[in-house]
């Protein structure tokens, strides 16, 4: 059993500037399976969930709520086919302090796992690109269940199912976006923010934080 889990965000917490493979991805799964040219532009999909970026693509194309519904599965693998067809070596891409804070916390037997709007095969092939995947026991991911708060609570469960995590063990989620303090305050856990994403800070602030720092090498590891 491990003393702590960590959960974290992938996109502007633990790697940026990873180029507009993901977006591409989506766009072109959309355009396989419903041949539909859709557009990112105008959706803030930082902190969203794949499945909600999808969805909002589609309904500025148009499209009818139930047809979305029956394509969505199908869209949604196309778009990891595209993304894992499409994207280069990330190792250049981490946060500052990532590769050695996450080295740190293992020496330290913490357990970590994903929390991440990313579908699945696109959220662990970008941080095997990163070269940063092997640090993680598991996620979870976009397309697992409709709000990010729902995302932690099922990698909260599954970390006390695995007996990874007792009732004294902390936890903590961090991200770079207001949605991941909500997820975390929605869980009753601890949330750390940091400003390595494209939040403006005053909105990061706004969200309430319990820690709110520029980047992960300030992480002070008493608190986690
Ligand atoms: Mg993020």
């Amino acid at each position: 059993m491990h003393p702590s889990l960590i959960l974290f965000d992938i996109d502007g917490t633990l790697v940026r500037r990873t180029g507009p493979y993901h977006r591409q991805a989506l766009v072109d799964a959309i355009r396989q399976i419903t041949g539909l040219t859709t557009t990112t532009e105008g959706i803030p999909v930082h902190g969203m969930l794949d499945p909600d970026i999808l969805t909002l693509m589609l309904q500025a194309a148009n499209l009818p709520a139930p047809e979305i519904a029956a394509h969505l599965p199908a869209i949604q693998t196309a778009a990891e086919d595209a993304y894992l067809a499409s994207v280069p070596d990330l190792r250049d891409k981490s946060c500052p302090g990532v590769p050695a804070l996450l080295a740190e916390l293992e020496t330290r037997d913490i357990a970590l796992a994903l929390v991440t709007g990313n579908l699945t095969r696109i959220g662990w092939r970008k941080l095997e690109r990163a070269g940063l995947h092997h640090h993680f026991r598991f996620g979870a991911f976009g397309e697992m269940a409709p709000t990010r708060g729902g995302l932690a609570r099922l990698a909260i469960e599954r970390a006390r199912r695995e007996n990874l995590i007792g009732p004294q063990s902390r936890i903590t989620l961090i991200g770079d976006a207001p949605q991941d303090v909500r997820a975390a305050q929605e869980n009753g856990i601890q949330s750390i923010a940091v400003r390595t994403g494209i939040t403006p800070p005053a909105d990061l602030e706004h969200s309430r934080p319990d820690h709110l720092l520029d980047d992960l090498t300030q992480l002070d590891l008493s608190i986690i």
